[in-house]
């Protein structure tokens, strides 16, 4: 029986040249969660693809299912959204860039979650329409985190159940193994690491968790919270993945830490 070709929305991750004339298009869909597909004959094309497959790119696509390998076969692709400027602007590039990387890491093939596809589309929507980079980005990757089941929790310590106060004193740690919080009296070790909270990251951290995208742009975070905040998260990420995050090297030149300031 001929494969039907089947559409769906999806998001741009990442492309790559294939062979002489082919492109190889990695996407975020609603339906089928991440996947890959070849584009015949894209380099060439003048007409079913140009200007379409970009990193970013909101698509809607025709595609035939993969038979006997791993990748789809992709028939025609239709624009929704380039969203230009995060390839023109630097900062939303690594912002955009940063955040398609962490979909590709956290996701698994063909396991779709819609949350996950409105988020990227959130992401992408918001820094092309100038929202603020570093916000966004803790915004994205908090709920990210969530989404895919290493939601920090953030509450309290998770030995003695102490809570972020400022009258109290102790300093808090993210403990990447399990995600939970832990004091500086329990850990004995008042020192600064690579997991080491402030008390008003932590609260800002606590409030994103408990918004939702349509109320993000009411969160205020001075810039400085933002780094920290981001620098937690991209540690707590790469223990998660067991490998570097590559595009964290760009972004975080947009942080005051990356700046050496
Ligand atoms: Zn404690």
């Amino acid at each position: 029986m001929p494969y039907q070709n089947c559409r769906t929305g999806c998001i741009v991750l990442k492309n790559a040249d294939f062979g002489e004339s082919d492109r190889i298009i990695t996407l975020y869909s609603p339906d089928i969660g991440r996947f890959a597909a070849i584009a015949k004959g894209a380099k060439r094309s003048q007409k079913r693809f140009v200007n379409k497959l970009e990193e970013f790119s909101l698509l809607d696509i025709s595609y035939r299912p993969a038979k006997h390998n791993r990748l789809h076969f992709l028939s025609e692709a239709e624009l929704k959204e380039a969203f230009i400027s995060l390839r023109t602007n630097w900062q939303r590039y690594c912002a955009a860039i940063l955040a398609n990387e962490l979909v590709l890491r956290f996701t698994g093939e063909h396991d779709p979650d819609r949350r996950i596809f409105s988020l990227l589309h959130w992401l992408l929507e918001s820094l092309h329409n100038g929202s603020s980079p570093l916000p966004t980005v803790v915004f994205f990757h908090l709920h990210l985190l969530n989404a895919c089941g290493y939601r920090p929790k953030l509450e309290h310590c998770a030995i003695c159940s102490c809570l972020p106060d400022k009258n109290r004193g102790p300093s808090f740690t993210l403990q990447p193994g399990n995600g939970t919080l832990i004091c500086s009296r329990c850990s004995g070790n008042a020192g600064r690491s690579r997991f080491a909270l402030s008390l008003q990251s932590l609260k800002f951290l606590q409030t994103a968790q408990g918004m939702t995208v349509k109320k993000m742009h009411r969160l205020q975070m001075p810039e400085n919270i933002a780094s920290e905040c981001l620098s937690v998260l991209y540690n707590y990420s790469k223990y998660l993945l067991q490998c570097d995050i590559h595009s964290w090297s760009f972004f975080s030149q947009l942080t005051k830490k990356g700046r050496g300031l």
